[in-house]
């Protein structure tokens, strides 16, 4: 009676012949290898197809056909068609290791979880780029029994001979890699000596056939060149060059390096990053130079894979040639502009790092308009402002608007704190709890379905084997369903495993009390006598990843969402002072209330204190509503006249002006006034104090404020008896 394991699957050739023919033969031997056991043939087999760079993707069609054969070659070796897998994510990625290279990862993911029974590959060694995953891969592959094949045959990790030959070739391929790119350099590095090795010109150049570079024959992107040069000697700074060239219409020829419209010229509006590379680019001086960038190898690489290069000081220039190209300016003038450039960066406010401002979201602020960092700025209060520099950027009318640092500061720093309250955290273990529960019942599904198909083919089997063998056409009928059932649970199976690999593992009850631990701890260190901005900065960044804002022109009213750390969001809205009340979101309300307030005959200070304890603010925010700002808006409303000095008679003051002229007290003038020692009366609507004294009044005033200076106790009748006003 056959057991499940020894089962050999049936061989089906889905695949074209032509497809298995062109590699069958260099497999021949892998064929014919008893390193490839039922084991195997029951578990996966990988094929891994690879060009480094989208360029090889296009040109080396031959090789990619000769990858993808290999799937039909795998069938040949006995695998089902359905059992064969193409890993082909790697198309086009370059990177000499496998942190940025989606498909290699799997592939190693899926050796792991032991479904992989062979992996193939053209020319193995060269499957994994770097000696370091090529030997991951070999060590992985060695404890799980999986198989590695290429065109030369099939090799098993397990045996030491074929170990010994995976190793070689691995260290050879990668031997040969280097050596080709030493060749490479060389060859590159010996042209560059002479000066002639160009891999790009810059706008303004092109390259004849013989490879010279020359002038652009345009007259006009000469012209264009040239007067970005004049412009910035003049103006003395990026920003204003461009705004200049742009305010004038100026447009700057570039010649399409690649694609079906090459060495095109294209009329385009010049943009900050084109003008620096202008100015700073020595060939504008008649300069060649190599080697001004080199890869930066403590920098990971970015979100594509690519090495991130920096700029290398003139003095470590690999080559530096004058006088080898045309020029447009001379290398004085190249000098000059490298210096104000120089000068010009120190004012610049770029680094990512946290600094001691107290804007506290520098850094992490985005504007909601354009997707642009924001920028900070300390106005002449020192408080921060948060502002967009897009318009200056790109020499365009300012769409996007900043924000005072005050009131959005104080919202983020609300939300960290309530987000670090025990409550909060309580919550969020509890989700993930929750999580937990939910992880178990899909788990428990799995497991349903696994134990269904492993029954289906326990039960196919059994069939098979209650069948009488003379009963043959049954038999093979039960043979071909007990097969296809022990398929479906190996299926079953595998995506199984996908799932317990892809779903996060619960929380360990000591990183529970850790973070239970934290919510006492960075409020602590928030207050802590020593924390600075830097620290508080810091613990910002902590939680959050970053704070898009959206300020509306005609409204005091900003959206702000918050980016936690781990890809929540949060809504939230904050006020901003604006300038004019038409901006206010409650200016209507604002506007009956007063209405109503003045109505019913109550004084201007009463509103201001009436509108405040409402919680109305004036458009600037900064303060509450004070007296003058209610007269202003009574003002504004038609309900008073303003203060003028039309209003004056002959010989009266207001009682400020008096007092001051008096060099008494306001309050005790007033007082003089309600006593009836001085002539006064009160406007209709502010009941502001307006007092009436001549030359003989204000004689007599001086007296009366001689004597009380001294805090008199009585005054002479003749003092505070004011003398007749006429009518
Ligand atoms: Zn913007």
């Amino acid at each position: 009676m056959n057991s499940p394991t020894n089962t050999t699957l049936p061989q089906r050739r889905t695949c074209g012949p032509s497809a298995s023919e062109r590699v069958q033969e260099p497999l021949a031997k892998g064929m014919r290898s008893s390193k490839i056991q039922d084991r195997h043939r029951e578990r996966l087999a990988i094929v891994y197809v690879r060009q480094s760079t989208p360029q090889q993707v296009q040109e080396r069609t031959e090789s990619r056909i000769r990858q993808y054969d290999l799937a039909a070659h795998a069938v040949a070796l006995g695998w089902a068609a359905d059992r064969v897998v193409v890993i082909d994510e790697d198309q086009g990625s370059s990177g000499q290791s496998a942190d940025h290279r989606a498909g290699f990862k799997r592939l190693l993911a899926e050796v792991t979880m032991d479904h992989v029974g062979l992996v193939l590959g053209l020319e193995m060694s060269r499957l994994a780029r770097s000696s370091k995953d090529w030997h991951h891969l070999l060590e992985l592959c060695a404890v799980f029994g999986t198989l590695l094949g290429d065109q030369d045959g099939v090799y098993s990790p397990t045996d030491t001979n074929d170990r010994l030959l995976l190793g070689l070739k691995g260290t050879m391929s990668e031997f040969e890699a280097v050596t080709m790119r030493n060749r490479l350099d060389r060859g590159k590095w010996n042209k560059a000596q002479r000066g002639e090795l160009f891999i790009a010109v810059p706008h303004g150049y092109v390259r004849a056939a013989d490879g010279r570079v020359m002038l652009d024959p345009d007259e006009q992107v000469q012209t264009a060149v040239r007067l970005i040069f004049y412009t910035f000697a003049e103006k003395g700074s990026v920003y204003g060059t461009l705004h200049t060239l742009v305010r004038n219409g100026v447009t700057l020829g570039i010649r399409a390096s690649h694609g079906t419209r090459l060495g095109e010229l294209q009329w385009r509006r010049p943009n900050l990053s084109t003008l620096f590379r202008v100015l700073h680019h020595p060939m504008y001086a008649g300069a060649y130079v190599y080697g001004r960038q080199t890869v930066d190898r403590k920098r990971p690489r970015d979100a594509n894979g690519r090495s991130v290069s920096r700029r290398v000081p003139r003095s470590e220039w690999a080559v530096l040639i004058r006088e080898q190209v045309p020029a447009y300016i001379t290398w004085e003038q190249y000098e000059a502009n490298q210096n104000r450039l120089l000068q010009n960066q120190c004012r610049a406010d770029k680094t990512g790092v946290a600094r001691s401002g107290s804007a506290l979201l520098s850094g992490i602020l985005v504007c909601g308009t354009c997707g642009r960092r924001m920028q900070t700025h300390y106005r002449h209060t020192h408080r921060p402002f948060y502002f967009c520099v897009r318009h200056l950027e790109q020499a365009r009318e300012q769409v996007c608007r900043g924000v005072a640092g005050v009131p959005l500061d104080e919202l983020v720093v609300r939300q960290v704190m309530t987000a670090l309250e025990p409550a909060a955290i309580e919550l969020s273990l509890r989700v993930i709890e929750d999580g937990r529960r939910e992880r178990e019942q899909l788990d428990t599904h799995w497991r349903k379905r696994v134990e269904r198909a492993r029954y289906d083919a326990g039960r196919a089997e059994r069939q098979y084997a209650a069948v009488e063998p003379e009963n043959r056409l049954v038999a093979r009928t039960l043979e071909q369903r007990w097969e296809e059932a022990l398929k479906a649970t190996r299926q079953v199976e595998e995506e199984y495993d996908r799932f317990v690999r892809q779903t996060p593992p619960e929380l360990p009850a000591n990183e529970r009390e850790r973070i239970v631990a934290l919510s006492t701890d960075i409020p602590a260190l928030w207050n802590a006598v020593g924390a600075t901005n830097a620290d508080r900065k810091e613990i910002i960044r902590g939680l959050v990843e970053r704070v898009v804002i959206q300020v509306h022109a005609d409204s005091e009213a900003v959206d702000a969402t918050i980016h936690w750390q781990g890809g929540f969001t949060s809504q939230h809205e904050i006020l901003r002072p604006v300038a004019t009340y038409k901006q206010l979101r409650d200016n209507d309300r604002l506007r009956a209330r007063v209405v109503e307030l003045q109505g019913k005959g109550t004084t201007a200070a009463e509103i201001a204190r009436t509108l405040t304890r409402e919680g109305f603010t004036p458009p600037r925010r900064c303060n509450p509503f004070s007296k003058e700002q209610v007269w202003q808006l009574l003002v504004r409303f038609g309900l008073t006249r303003k203060r003028d000095v039309e209003t004056l008679n002959q010989d009266e003051w207001w009682l400020s002006k008096l007092a001051s002229e008096l060099k008494v007290p306001l309050l005790r003038l007033r007082d003089w006034v309600r006593k009836g020692w001085v002539h006064g009366r009160q406007t209709p609507h502010q009941k502001l104090w307006i007092a009436w004294a001549d030359a003989d009044e204000l004689d007599r005033l001086r007296r009366l404020a001689a004597v009380s200076v001294h805090g008199a106790s009585s005054y002479p009748p003749e003092l505070t008896t004011p003398n007749r006003k006429p009518r």
